[in-house]
């Protein structure tokens, strides 16, 4: 296959998810907290999504990363002047789920920071974050490749847990190819299950925000956060049009339970933790803000609201220090400044903790709220 074959295909796999998304309109989402069905909708929808996830990923390691970033850079650019109705805020996904209590110690709203760390180039950035998180009074979760292209030391794993970070699992391969087929999903996830063991991580999010969230009970973790409110720029573009977390109640839960001498925790269910804030790559790479008032804006309206802010940076893309940024990296200044704001406007008023603490609280709700069958 010729290069410009391979572009072409490339391109076209975009434009697909990019119109996609574009067809998707509002709906009302006020579900109960514990109700919960899958968007991703038809059968024949998610497998013509599989194959073209399984030819695009597969083509993906060919196309050099510059000219990748290059063709989302333009089809991002078209797009977003197509969108303005549904991004970065979705309207009525701001109704909170019926039977929501409300945070705990009635806090306004709920702050989460996530990080994936896509590379090597991250991996080595993730202590300076840390840092300068710490410093400024907020704690994270960095989720880990397993088996991606880089090996994770347990000292810094301990590091960040002993400073109140969180460590999670950021897929396992991330390959593009962990939902390629339900055999093949359900293999890795009992790779991923003893990861999450060894390292004591109790939450997951998928390479690519690629999903589905029936398989995902497989996955015998508290919490997934491969979702989002509203996200057109994901491959996988359909959003859950909501800024609150929810449950994902396991179909086969009792029965499992039952089989199973020891309790497993996510036997019943799992929460499910959209991010809410747009990602650092789209915002800072791919649409070139060259300021974090994007995520200012759509923090004071996730406040207003009293729902979850929960955005996801990675340290792959963070330009530290005097150093010059390449043209997929963005000035650490963005996300302090944006760290800086939420302090000054709303200190005291809003829960920053981890997304694991989120999962806990919002699996004791759920275990309150009768179930919706
Ligand atoms: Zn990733």
């Amino acid at each position: 296959m010729s290069a410009s074959m391979l572009i072409e295909a490339f391109a076209e796999h975009r434009r697909r998810g990019f119109e996609e998304s574009r067809q998707e309109r509002h709906t009302s989402f006020n579900a109960p907290f514990r109700a919960h069905t899958d968007s991703s909708s038809g059968h024949g929808g998610r497998y013509s999504l599989m194959l073209r996830n399984r030819i695009y990923y597969g083509l993906k390691p060919f196309v050099p990363q510059f000219l990748r970033t290059a063709i989302r850079r333009k089809l991002a650019m078209r797009l977003r002047k197509q969108i303005g109705d549904v991004w970065p805020i979705m309207p009525g996904s701001e109704r909170a789920p019926e039977n929501w209590p409300g945070w705990p110690e009635n806090k306004q709203f709920a702050f989460v920071l996530t990080h994936d760390v896509e590379s090597k180039a991250g991996l080595a950035r993730c202590r300076s974050l840390m840092e300068l998180e710490h410093d400024l009074g907020f704690r994270s979760s960095f989720n880990f490749i397993p088996e991606g292209s880089y090996r994770v030391p347990a000292e810094l794993r301990q590091e960040l847990t002993a400073n109140g970070f969180e460590v999670g699992i950021h897929d396992l391969k991330h390959d593009g190819h962990l939902f390629s087929s339900r055999r093949k999903f359900s293999r890795r996830a009992a790779r991923i299950n003893a990861y999450a063991r060894e390292w004591g991580a109790s939450g997951f999010r998928s390479g690519f925000m690629l999903r589905n969230l029936d398989w995902l009970h497989d996955l015998d973790v508290q919490y997934d956060a491969s979702t989002f409110d509203t996200d057109p720029f994901e491959p996988q573009p359909q959003g859950r049009h909501t800024i609150f977390p929810f449950w994902v109640p396991n179909p086969d839960g009792d029965s499992i339970r039952s089989q199973q001498s020891a309790v497993n925790s996510s036997s019943k269910g799992y929460v499910e933790l959209p991010y809410t804030l747009p990602q650092d790559f789209t915002l800072f790479v791919l649409l070139q803000e060259k300021t974090p008032e994007i995520w200012m804006r759509k923090l004071d309206w996730i406040a207003q609201h009293g729902g979850m802010a929960l955005v996801d940076v990675h340290p792959d893309y963070l330009c530290f220090d005097n150093a010059i940024a390449t043209p997929t990296e963005y000035p650490v200044g963005h996300y302090k400044s944006f760290l800086e704001y939420v302090s000054r406007h709303y200190g005291g008023v809003f829960w920053n903790t981890t997304p694991r603490k989120v999962a806990q609280f919002c699996a004791r709700i759920a275990s309150d709220v009768p179930s919706q069958e």
